[in-house]
């Protein structure tokens, strides 16, 4: 393991730098990817984004976002990248699966590897590690490292911060959930002194739904809605046809189980949806009800507590059976 001298050795000079961050990259993931991105092409880096899929339109507008790379889309040149890169930033995962494919082709890079991450249990694939699980995005952690560990606050321009925002806004859903401290009120402060329009941020992201999108989040809720009081658990399990049919596209299915999770009494929401090659689970809880230990156990998954997903191959009503047979033996958290 690197320490922190080292590497803010290392970037002292212009370097060939990758940063990627998790298939099906959410906010978090381009807000942090971004941020860096953009702090490190001040410092004369060449530095790239490669993600390993695509991404919804409501995170499409970041500045740098015209230059970040989709792994399956360019592969050949996304490879040339990894393979010639001096340093590799892996943002907001921390096990190489979770960038598909990329996983292997980075392991096997001569690249000094730093993670930059707030998920339970990291894999030992990294040289350098700004790891912390209390927080509450990974935009927050590029922050601190940028400003604190590397003392470059002045280099957190308007397009920095703006990225940062976003990362920090999207895991914090808005700021609400637990893990948003005083600390993190007062980045977002410094980001907004920065240059971050806030209330623009929350404009781009949340009021950009395609009517498409807001048709589809109807049918889940009038028709698709299944609240299990015994169990406080609320579940919405979507077909392909159904995907089809109200046209939905990369993104739409983002926050739909937050609404079955908002019912007073529901401890528990999960949103199923069969995909063309899986079932992809998503889990949201309350309190201390531990998401991401379900995922882990049965859906090769993991997550935080409050929010986790995993995955099956099995059918959607067999993977829904099997998520209502394992609820039984959480019973008693789920009804305290
Ligand atoms: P989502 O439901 O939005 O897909 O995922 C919620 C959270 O669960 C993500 O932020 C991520 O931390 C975690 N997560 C989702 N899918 C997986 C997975 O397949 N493996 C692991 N380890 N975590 C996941
Ligand atoms: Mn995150």
């Amino acid at each position: 393991m690197l320490d922190i001298a080292s590497v803010a050795e290392l970037l002292e000079q212009p370097r060939r730098i990758v940063i990627t961050t998790h298939h099906k990259p959410d906010g978090d993931a381009l807000g942090s990817s971004l941020g860096l991105y953009n702090y490190l092409i001040q410092k004369g880096h060449h530095a790239k984004v490669i993600v390993p899929s695509d991404y919804p339109d409501f995170l499409s507008w970041m500045p740098g976002n015209e230059e970040v790379i989709i792994y399956t889309d360019h592969i050949q040149t996304a490879e040339t990248l990894i393979e010639e890169a001096e340093l590799i930033f892996c943002l907001d995962f921390n096990t190489l699966s979770r960038i598909n494919e990329m996983g292997e082709r980075v392991r096997n890079s001569h690249a000094v590897k730093i993670m930059i991450d707030h998920h339970l249990d990291p894999e030992d694939f990294d040289d350098f590690r700004y790891w912390d699980i209390n927080a509450c995005a990974t935009a927050q952690l590029v922050y601190v490292f940028i400003a604190d560990a590397l003392n470059n606050k002045a280099l957190i321009n308007k397009d920095v911060a703006t990225c940062l925002y976003a990362g920090i806004m999207t895991d914090s859903a808005s700021f609400r959930l637990p893990k948003t401290t005083a600390e993190v009120h007062i980045i977002a402060a410094e980001l907004i002194n920065a240059g971050a329009v806030n209330w623009r941020i929350h404009e781009l992201v949340y009021n950009s739904s395609s009517e498409n999108r807001l048709r589809f989040l109807g049918h889940c809720l009038s028709n698709k809605l299944e609240v299990l009081n015994e169990y406080n658990t609320a579940i919405i399990a979507v077909t392909k046809e159904e995907m089809q049919r109200f046209h939905t596209e990369t993104g739409d299915t983002e926050g739909v189980v937050n609404y079955a999770l908002s019912i007073a009494n529901i401890r528990l929401a999960a949103f199923i949806v069969e995909r063309t090659d899986e079932v992809k689970l998503s889990l949201r809880s309350k309190g201390d009800f531990p998401a991401n230990e379900i995922c882990k156990k049965y859906f090769s998954g993991g997550g935080h507590r409050n929010a986790a997903g995993g995955r099956s191959d099995q059918p959607l009503n067999e993977v829904v059976e099997q998520f209502k047979s394992i609820l039984p033996s959480y019973k008693k958290l789920l009804i305290q």
